[in-house]
């Protein structure tokens, strides 16, 4: 696949640091774009469930934490995902930015970034929010089957295994997970619009990019890139 070339434009306009938040609803592609635009912008994609996987199973103190609080059926709450992210972008990897995924889950947490971003003089985050009709993603998650051994999903509407119903790497026969059934998958994007409606609501305005998730991963690609050079381009300067 070909990027599209990374514009002096908005390297300059960034000051070469780059902050993107990643929104939309389960099955509307968001890892496969994630993937692609930190790839185009040169910039880790951090995902807040990985990194809280990662500390639990490294057993750091934060971890430890975590783990305990999960046992009890807990959920972690702000300030300890908050630490656990702040942490993680002050990798030297995350010198020219970073793009979130899973992050922020709540108002109080998008808080906390605005203010963490503006006591190091780095840019707001750019939201970019990836839309898909309900009715979609009910097809697309129903469509969805993976192999038991292996691990690999397939799509029986966009991604079919070579033969029908099993495994292309070693010829196990395809489930259907249980979430992907359709009753959980609508209480799943109940939730989802529950608890981001607040969150992309702290972010309305011109920092809010919503772009049409529905399309083939190639186009909402392009749309994405060409809503972050057009913002670019507006940006007064990188520190506003
Ligand atoms: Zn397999």
């Amino acid at each position: 696949m070909t990027h599209p070339r990374l514009s002096f434009s908005l390297k300059d306009r960034f000051g070469g640091f780059v902050v993107l938040l990643l929104f939309g609803p389960p099955g509307c592609g968001k890892g496969t774009q994630a993937r692609m635009v930190s790839s185009w912008l040169g910039i880790p994609a951090v995902s807040t469930g990985d990194l809280l996987r990662a500390e639990v199973g490294a057993r750091t103190p934060l971890g430890v934490v975590a783990a305990a609080i999960m046992e009890t059926g807990g959920l972690v709450g702000d300030s300890l995902v908050n630490a656990m992210l702040v942490r993680r972008v002050e990798h030297s990897d995350c010198a020219r930015g970073f793009l979130l995924d899973g992050f922020p889950r709540t108002v109080a947490q998008a808080g906390f970034l605005d203010d963490y971003l503006a006591s190091r003089q780095l840019p707001p985050g750019r939201v970019i929010h990836l839309e898909v009709e309900r009715h979609t993603l009910i097809d697309r998650m129903s469509a969805r089957r993976q192999c038991p051994v292996c691990g690999r999903i397939y799509n029986t509407l966009h991604q079919p295994p070579r033969s029908n119903g099993v495994c292309d790497n070693d010829g196990a026969v395809l489930i259907r997970r249980k979430d992907d059934h359709e009753s959980i998958v609508r209480q799943r994007l109940k939730e989802y619009d529950e608890l981001t409606g607040p969150v992309l609501h702290h972010y309305c305005g011109p920092r809010l990019h919503s772009i049409d998730g529905g399309q083939p991963a190639e186009r909402v690609f392009e749309d994405i890139t060409a809503a972050i050079q057009w913002a670019s381009e507006r940006e007064p300067s990188s520190a506003a």
